[in-house]
């Protein structure tokens, strides 16, 4: 059996998905194997988020003025019913403004939108999608909007660190810089900027970049990771249930009592 070709259309199907690893199903495997597994498998839908469709909404006017045209046309649930944009995408007209006013910001956005890349990393299949592919510039770039550039995230590994550590996005920089380096045949990585925009009135903004020794770093603790997730996804390995998330409180029998003090340990 060949691995299936990716595409636009087919990019985040199950049928992708059970072949190759990508960064957001690397971190659903670390949250949860349960979810992961039925969801590869169709067996489970995660529900729609808000804050998913309003990243959609910034990345559609990335993509160009066509593009971001066709998808407020075909997303009703942007609208009140009068027709007018909800609040929270009125912000996100203002972050775009503020992106659109900014030389620097736009200067890093410049380049080729939404490139597919694949490569192989620790073994099996990996892909990835480059919000701006620009190799010509020497980089890619990412647009993330968060809700505060610079407060300070809980994370249970880290303690308190920045949102682009918390929310794994040098892993994801890491893991895109070695698949478009596999696939240029390219020496080196090129330099990963994120163009982070914050949903504040008026928005932070700023242009952030790595180093690539704390992404050497991120990848060998990806590595280690993946020996376990390899073995959940191919291996034939019972997937863990995390017991917390949406998926194991709607699939959840119980066989036992527990004593109080388990709810918090
Ligand atoms: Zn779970």
């Amino acid at each position: 059996m060949g691995i299936p070709v990716i595409n636009q259309d087919n990019y985040y199907s199950n049928e992708i998905d059970k072949v190759y690893m990508s960064n957001s199903q690397y971190k659903s495997f670390l949250e949860c194997e349960a979810a992961t597994i039925a969801k590869i498998n169709g067996e489970w839908q995660p529900p729609s988020s808000e804050a998913l469709l309003f990243g959609q909404y910034v990345h559609a006017w990335l993509e160009g003025e066509q593009v971001f045209d066709e998808f407020k046309m075909n997303t009703p649930a942007l609208f009140t019913q009068k027709g007018q944009l909800y609040k929270q995408y009125q912000l996100a007209d203002l972050m775009i403004e503020s992106i659109q006013n900014d030389d620097l910001c736009m200067f890093v956005l410049q380049g080729d939108k939404e490139v597919i890349i694949t490569g192989k990393l620790f073994g099996v299949p990996w892909k990835g999608k480059l919000d701006v592919y620009n190799p010509a510039g020497g980089r890619f770039a990412d647009l993330k909007t968060t809700r505060s550039l610079r407060e300070k995230v809980w994370d249970q590994e880290l303690g308190y660190c920045s949102f682009v550590e918390a929310y794994g996005y040098i892993g994801q920089m890491a893991i895109y810089a070695e698949l478009e380096r596999q696939m240029s045949k390219r020496n080196e990585w090129l330099e990963p900027l994120i163009v982070a925009i914050s949903k504040e009135d008026p928005p932070d903004k700023a242009v952030i970049n790595i180093d690539n020794s704390r992404m050497e770093v991120e990848l060998e603790d990806i590595e280690k990771h993946m020996e376990r997730i390899i073995q959940v996804k191919h291996g034939g390995e019972p997937p863990n249930r995390c017991g917390k998330c949406k998926y194991c409180r709607s699939t959840n029998q119980l066989n036992r009592i527990i004593h109080f003090s388990e709810l918090i340990s």
